[in-house]
């Protein structure tokens, strides 16, 4: 489980030039699921070891009434699912009648709170900021978002009291010892956890309810937050699967009443604990952008995926020609996916999905010797030589796994970081097909002799 940090406060205060500098290039997950009506984003963070999930809020100016008010308080509900709580002020406008509001709002909730100036480049830090203390939020913390001044110690700081509760917060930055990790794991003998994703009403409690058998008498009115999915053991043939199920706080018959327990934040938490994750999309709705933002957020944080496209029942035979030609359009980029089309309703194709999650369970977590891995990439330069780079050959020499779940190759040569994007993207691809590797990213780096 990742710890949840929300930037809260007023627009341009710069939530998201922070936002943007802990999650770099990575997908942004925006929110604007049915009952969530504000622009909330959420993202995850990889900052100097650092890592974490964190949500902007959207902008608060703290005066709003009527229907802006109910979105403001909408958008401190992100609050509730938040370790720590990173309320931002521009150090150049001063105290503003907005930071005084928010403030009111926040001294509410029972939340460990920061007190972020942000834009302290080019001023007097130091008194700019004194006017702050009026807000009575506690010690205040100095920062440049834009250009990253006091990022890392203000993350050092909130961390820090919760670092017993979240032991993966730091990541080690030490590849050796992912390596040594992997091979004290016998991944065959764990339970697979398998994460069941997707937006409201696509169908998830009904494929769980499948997958888990008619007679199972479903009480789902667990006790703890919103945030918290629901683990359910379960074993299928030889093998001890563990469902995460995102689905909803719920009882059975009162399947309706899950939307306003959608939260993005526990779909993020059960993909970044899943060894496969199964994204299941509405065939009536072919597929939204959130959908592809939730595969991309899948894959970005190196997990295995199966989409399932549901409610394939009941569909004309011309409809599901131009539904799926619809998907081939848009998930070009994953083309390493397995696709089912199923009805959790009726049951129908639902065993067979079990056989992609399994191929990208051993896809991710199969071992590679590295004599097989330089055969192949031998095998890949014969085919296609890499380019000339200052009018020298890329030569590569030998490549061996650097980790798994998912795979990663790490190739060693001259100039190999100076490959061209197509020509590491053909690598890529050559040992997809080689290796047989499904429902999996596979992440190539590139190591030179120092
Ligand atoms: P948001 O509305 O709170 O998300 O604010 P933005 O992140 O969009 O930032 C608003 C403006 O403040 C933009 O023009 C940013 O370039 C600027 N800004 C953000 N952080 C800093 C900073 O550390 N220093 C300075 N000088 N400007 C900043
Ligand atoms: P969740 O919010 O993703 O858990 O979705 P639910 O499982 O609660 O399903 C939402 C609605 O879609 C319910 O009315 C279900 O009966 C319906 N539904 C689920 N699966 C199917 C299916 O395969 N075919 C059809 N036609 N309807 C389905």
């Amino acid at each position: 489980m990742l710890p949840v940090v929300a930037l809260v406060g007023r627009p341009n205060v710069g939530k998201s030039t922070l936002f943007n500098r802990l999650t770099r290039t990575r997908d942004a997950l925006v929110a604007d699921f049915p009952g969530l009506t504000r622009d909330r984003k959420y993202g995850q963070a990889n900052y100097d070891g650092f890592q974490f999930i964190v949500i902007d809020t959207g902008g608060i100016h703290g005066d709003e009434e009527g229907i802006d008010e109910e979105m403001a308080k909408q958008s401190l509900l992100a609050v509730d699912e938040a370790d720590v709580v990173l309320f931002m002020v521009d150090a150049r406008d001063g105290v503003t009648v907005g930071d005084q509001a928010i403030a009111e709002h926040l001294r509410k909730q029972n939340k460990k709170v920061y007190l972020v100036c942000n834009k302290i480049d080019g001023i007097d830090a130091h008194s700019a900021m004194g006017d702050f203390y009026s807000l009575s939020l506690g010690e205040l913390y100095g920062i440049a978002a834009a250009h990253g001044r006091g990022v890392e110690q203000l993350l050092e700081t909130c961390f820090r009291p919760i670092a017993e509760d979240y032991p993966d917060v730091i990541v080690p930055k030490d590849v050796e010892s992912e390596e040594l990790e992997h091979d004290e794991i016998d991944y065959e003998k764990l339970p697979l956890k398998l994460a069941i994703v997707g937006r409201p009403n696509v169908g998830k409690s009904t494929l769980i309810n499948r997958i888990l058998g008619e007679e199972r008498v479903v009480v789902y009115d667990m006790p703890g937050t919103t945030r918290d999915s629901v683990y359910i053991p379960m074993q299928r043939n030889e093998r001890e699967y563990v469902l995460i199920d995102t689905a909803g706080v719920r009882r059975r018959g009162r399947i309706g009443e899950a939307i306003e327990k959608f939260s993005v934040v526990k779909t993020l938490q059960a993909i970044e604990d899943a060894n496969v994750v199964l994204i299941v999309v509405d065939a009536r709705e072919t597929i939204s952008d959130q959908d592809l933002n939730l595969i991309g957020f899948a894959l970005n944080a190196g997990r295995s995926i199966v989409i399932a496209v549901n409610k394939w029942d009941g569909l004309q035979n011309d409809h599901k020609e131009e539904i799926k030609r619809e998907l081939d359009r848009r998930l070009g980029f994953v083309d390493f996916a397995r696709l089912h089309f199923i009805s959790a309703l009726h049951g129908t194709g639902v065993g067979h999905l079990f056989e992609s999650v399994e191929e990208a369970y051993k896809s991710a977590t199969q071992r590679i010797s590295t004599s097989k891995l330089t055969k192949i990439m031998e095998m890949a330069q014969e085919e296609h030589q890499p380019p000339l780079v200052s009018g020298r050959r890329v030569k590569l020499k030998y490549a061996h796994a650097g980790g798994y779940n998912p795979p990663r190759i790490i190739i060693h040569g001259n100039q190999v970081k100076d490959l061209p994007g197509a020509y590491q993207r053909y690598l890529i691809n050559y040992f997809r097909k080689a290796l047989g590797v499904m429902g999996t990213p596979i992440k190539v780096e590139f190591r030179e002799p120092v």
